[in-house]
């Protein structure tokens, strides 16, 4: 697509440095690197964000996610852990709008890396929570 950063990164119009490619996938370092060793992983087919994903897209990307998260593993022994990231739409701070999954590897509590994950139990009932589940099961579609 143009204007696509990443759709010109496969079209190698522009520099990357490359971690693993196949058919379906590329992978490569994010520029910030916000941890070392930072891997994003896109599709070569251009689509926005995971709400434009059919099954068969999904299991050409998610599939490769382990073994590259294992030779992140293998490459940095001092890693302790790894966040895998996949932001859709600007609220949920994506900025480029071709899907990607962030790789980031965890090297303990000092590296520059946060999430926040407030608790809002105080809000709900059993059946408040039975009733959003009902709801969100009631719109899954079978593909
Ligand atoms: P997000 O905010 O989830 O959309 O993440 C987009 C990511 O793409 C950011 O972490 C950027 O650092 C990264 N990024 C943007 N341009 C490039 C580029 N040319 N090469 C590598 N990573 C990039
Ligand atoms: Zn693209």
């Amino acid at each position: 697509m143009e204007n696509c950063i990443f759709c010109s990164i496969l079209a190698h119009d522009i520099p990357s440095h490359k971690v693993y490619e196949d058919d379906k996938v590329y992978a490569f370092l994010d520029i910030t690197q916000v941890t070392p060793g930072h891997t994003l992983v896109i599709p070569k087919v251009h689509v926005s964000d995971i709400f434009e994903y059919d099954e068969a897209l999904a299991t050409d990307v998610f599939s490769r996610i382990p073994k590259i998260a294992r030779a992140l593993e293998a490459s940095f022994p001092d890693m302790e852990g790894l966040n895998i990231i996949n932001n859709n739409k600007e609220i949920a701070y994506q900025s480029v709008f071709h899907s990607h999954i962030h790789l980031i590897p965890r090297y303990g509590k000092e590296d520059d890396f946060a999430l926040h994950f407030g608790n809002h139990m105080e809000n709900y009932t059993a059946d408040d929570l039975a009733a959003l589940a009902e709801k969100i099961k009631a719109q899954v579609k079978s593909e």
